[in-house]
């Protein structure tokens, strides 16, 4: 069998940052001292076990955290009133909240302030959204679909903006966008795009590639929309796709008569849940692996400032401390080690499949 892995796949910046932010502060907490995570630290199940094993309590309500403890944000962002609770409780609030999220609630509170209404393209009840819509919720509308249309109410269409979920399929929200723009002339992109860099990458990639493959195999956790919009793009291109935690959701019978299998991860998805996957069809098939690189990323974020001031009252030097990023992880030696035969090719693809 032969093995595509697309570049870039798995972690991006936030999720190194978000990861790294809890990892740190069990390493600066006292034995005795919880440390409470607000929803998942990223949707990833196996992350999640992961700290949950290193005695990190996940919780879905702040009135879940006893006063005066420590507790993080997720990378996905939070509302004011969650924050404004955390506060009434004397929390230590920790905000592992992606800057990209926060880019777009940074936009909505902007263009709030200046009285104008956003439309705001995502998933209702997906996290981000929620912590987004919570920056201004009388000045924002969500809108999922262009059956959602009818029913906004809009003051005056000339100040009216759109802003959009970083997690997004590209492809659907240009059909969105699309139809917000026949729907209402005048709308106002936003400065810049908020589908981030690491959702774009990892589907672009998926893109190029899947054409040259039977079956995609994304490895990520169910509720990781970047995850499941990359199988929604390569079903689009009428290559089926299957979403697997890790190697253990494999099913064998997936595999009559496929020789070319592409395998890439969400950016929640641990690289070494995509070397479980690939071991696993190597023992299966045989075969090859072969990397195709069509974006180099170089995007890191540094620690969050409410880590730093908390580094300093325990008289830390946060300046000596960074985000710690495996980027390289590194599959080729990893695969080396395993004495799986691969090669790594360079892609360049044309504009209008960025
Ligand atoms: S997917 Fe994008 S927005 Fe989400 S954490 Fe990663 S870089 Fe940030």
């Amino acid at each position: 069998m032969k093995i595509l892995l697309a570049n870039p796949r798995g972690f991006c910046a936030g999720v190194y940052m978000a990861i790294d932010v809890v990892d740190q502060l069990l390493d600066i907490c006292d034995d005795d001292e919880k440390v409470f995570v607000f929803h998942e630290i990223v949707h990833n199940r196996h992350v999640v076990d992961r700290f949950r094993g290193r005695g990190v309590t996940f919780v879905e309500s702040i009135a879940e955290v006893p006063d005066n403890s420590i507790v993080v944000f997720s990378a996905h962002g939070v509302s004011p009133s969650v924050r404004a609770e955390a506060r009434a409780k004397n929390l230590t609030a920790i905000d592992a909240t992606c800057p990209l999220v926060t880019k777009v609630h940074a936009e909505a509170i902007r263009f709030a302030k200046r009285g104008w209404q956003i439309l705001l393209i995502g998933h209702r009840n997906h996290q981000e959204v929620v912590g987004t819509r919570g920056e201004a919720p009388d000045a924002i509308q969500v809108v999922e679909s262009p059956a959602d249309i009818p029913s906004l109410v809009i003051n005056d269409p000339h100040k009216l903006i759109y802003l959009t979920q970083t997690t997004l399929s590209v492809d659907d929200a240009n059909v969105m966008i699309h139809a917000l723009k026949q729907a209402f002339p005048h709308i106002h992109e936003p400065p810049t795009s908020d589908i981030c860099y690491a959702t774009t990458n990892r589907q672009s990639a998926v893109r190029v590639i899947a054409p040259e493959a039977q079956l995609v195999l994304v490895v990520g956790s169910q509720n990781s929309s970047n995850s499941v919009r990359l199988t929604e793009i390569a079903e689009s291109d009428g290559v089926p796709a299957r979403l697997v935690d890790d190697a253990t959701g494999l099913d064998p019978s997936w595999f009559d008569g496929i020789n070319t299998v592409l395998v890439t991860s969400g950016a929640s998805a641990p690289e070494d849940l995509v070397h479980g996957v690939i071991e696993a069809l190597i023992e299966r098939f045989g075969g090859d692996v072969e990397q195709r690189d069509v974006h180099d990323e170089r995007v890191e974020f540094g620690l969050p400032g409410t880590l730093r001031e908390l580094m300093r009252k325990r008289g830390l030097d946060p300046d000596s401390r960074r985000i710690r990023i495996d980027r390289e992880a590194d599959t080729t030696a990893w695969l080396e080690r395993k004495h799986i035969p691969n090669r790594t090719v360079q892609v360049s693809i044309r504009a209008s499949e960025k």
